[in-house]
């Protein structure tokens, strides 16, 4: 498919400015000819005027109709075909087995969305009806309005234009508009075709979705300044969420952004549990350490055990596979400077030892890093915040403990983040407990003898966690829960039946569960 290199603002193409970027193959170094147009703030502000407009008449939509609207998204992104995977290929290095199981993964979210509005009590309607000096209540969820969404790096489709953040601000009846990112703008373009077809082919406004094209803050930046935006929703760095989250909170009228940021995933390793799999957890490990050269929020990143003979063969078995394992691919050259400044950061540490790695392979014609292990003591974990610095890449800290009190003092010093995982045995369920219920305190996803890679999309999923794992502890940005990051709960006090949603009528002509005088039921009142 031609490739334009413009923004999309309200269905139209346009590129205003004159400050333009290139695509780069991670694999070669080498840039596209195809110059993407930065968007102008008269752009941006042209989106969001289009999402303010749009609002207005996507808000009384019925949910069956954005379902439907959701499932012809997820069906124009399969007809783009293998184009899709290509371009996403030659602009992340992420490879076609990977880019197939994710465009997979994203079609499946949007059309789970799809049919969790379908079922309805999404919706949440909560109903106390009228009694002695108490007036009748009714409260369901509705969308809170124009969403900005910030697409990753590191998922070129399920946290991108058309990923998680849209595809839930979508469902709960918010227009969106994407800044895209620059480290795979053809990819965005084809996703934006993909979108504006569904717009057109469902006669939904065209103000429904706006792809902002950009390598460099200011986009984003007069996206979330801009007073029509009611939420952000953020996938990448601590850095750029924490800068985006502070714009937002600068605004005369602030607005919630759901930033998910860097994570470490501690993961704690007992002594029993060598002992019986040691081969199969440093197996494990390296595998989860390196899946997608490392570049995952899951990736587990620091490493607790107690310091011993077994913990010491241990971490050298893991230390020889991470050698043996060939460097992959980065997926360009801004998360190679910023994995290089991590490490060395790291490096330069007191009590930091370099086991393996720790350095970029410069001769190599693709961005790259050596397979990296560091080593240090739980004590310079307490002493130093420094140490719970994210290297995204494929790269791994053990930290080793004196016994298990010291280990204990370490969870305690931990930040918070994304999951928190425990290798041990079912000998160990009566003395373990203690430190899994104190790691998930650190986390939103608490993993028992598994690794921390992979994020199933489930109604179940908990993908989140304390700051700086992200700004909102309470939601999800995985998962149907997702949806409620953009929706807010408004309660109607006597307001007659004739002028209330569907789902909160007497009758329930949906047919939904509700909460009435605090019974579930899918029946009339
Ligand atoms: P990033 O640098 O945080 O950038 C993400 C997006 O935010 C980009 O569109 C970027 O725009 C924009 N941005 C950054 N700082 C901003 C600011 N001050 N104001 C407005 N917009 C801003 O993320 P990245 O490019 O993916 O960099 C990789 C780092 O992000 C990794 O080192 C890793 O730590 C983290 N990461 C985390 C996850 C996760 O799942 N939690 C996923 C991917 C990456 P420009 O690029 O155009 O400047």
């Amino acid at each position: 498919m031609p490739l334009t290199g413009q923004n999309y603002i309200a269905s139209e193409l346009s590129a205003e400015g004159s400050d333009v970027f290139f695509s780069v193959d991670p694999r070669s170094k080498a840039s596209g000819s195809l110059p993407f147009h930065n968007a102008t703030r008269a752009e941006v502000d042209r989106a969001v005027a289009a999402a303010v407009a749009a609002f207005g008449e996507i808000r009384h939509y019925p949910s069956s109709k954005i379902a439907g609207f959701l499932d012809e998204v997820a069906e124009q992104i399969e007809a783009l075909g293998d184009d899709l995977l290509h371009t996403a290929d030659s602009e992340t290095g992420l490879g076609l087995p990977r880019l197939t199981g994710e465009r997979a993964r994203t079609t499946g979210q949007i059309r789970a969305f799809a049919n969790l509005l379908r079922e309805g009590s999404y919706l949440r309607p909560i109903i106390n009806t009228e009694g002695p000096g108490q007036p009748a209540i009714k409260q369901m969820q509705f969308p809170l309005g124009p969403v900005a969404v910030f697409a990753a790096s590191n998922f070129p489709f399920a946290f991108a234009v058309a990923g998680g953040d849209t595809a839930s601000a979508l469902a709960a009846g918010c227009p969106v508009a994407v800044k895209a990112h620059p480290g795979h703008p053809a990819t965005s373009e084809l996703f934006a075709v993909a979108l504006n077809a569904a717009v057109a082919a469902q006669g939904f406004p065209a103000g429904t979705f706006s792809l902002l094209q950009g390598n460099g803050i200011n986009v984003g930046q007069w996206l979330v300044e801009n007073d029509g935006i009611e939420a952000v929703g953020f996938t990448g760095s601590l850095r750029g969420g924490r800068a985006i989250y502070d714009a937002a909170s600068r605004r005369p009228r602030p607005i919630p952004v759901y930033a998910e940021m860097g994570s470490v995933n501690p993961v704690v390793i007992t002594q029993a549990a060598l002992a019986a799999r040691a081969e199969e957890i440093a197996e494990g490990l390296v595998g989860s350490v390196t899946m997608g050269t490392g570049q995952f929020c899951t990736n587990p990143g620091l490493i607790l055990l107690e310091d011993s003979g077994a913990s010491r063969d241990f971490i050298s078995a893991v230390t020889q596979k991470m050698e043996a394992a060939p460097a992959g691919v980065l997926l360009n050259e801004a998360i190679a400077a910023g994995l290089q400044s991590a490490v060395s950061g790291t490096a330069t540490r007191p009590q930091i030892e370099v086991l393996t790695g720790g350095e970029a392979i410069s001769e190599s014609e693709y961005f790259c890093y050596r397979n990296t292990v560091m080593q240090t003591t739980a004590a310079a974990i307490r002493a130093d915040d420094r140490l719970q610095v994210e290297h995204f890449g494929p790269v791994t800290l053990f930290v080793l403990c004196q016994d298990m009190d010291d280990l204990g003092a370490a969870v305690d010093a931990l930040e918070g983040n994304l999951t928190s995982t425990v290798h041990a045995e079912e000998t160990e369920l009566d003395s373990i407990g203690d430190l899994l219920h104190q790691l998930r305190e650190k986390a939103g996803r608490v993993i028992w003898n598994g690794f921390p890679t992979g994020v199933a999309v489930v109604h179940a999923m908990q993908h989140g966690g304390p700051y700086p794992a992200t700004t909102a502890p309470g939601t999800t940005s995985v998962g149907m829960n997702a949806i409620y990051r953009f929706m807010r709960p408004i309660a109607f006090q006597n307001v007659p039946e004739a002028l209330l949603p569907a789902a909160l009528q007497d009758a329930n002509p949906l047919g939904i569960l509700r909460l009435v005088d605090d019974v579930y039921t899918d029946g009339a009142i």
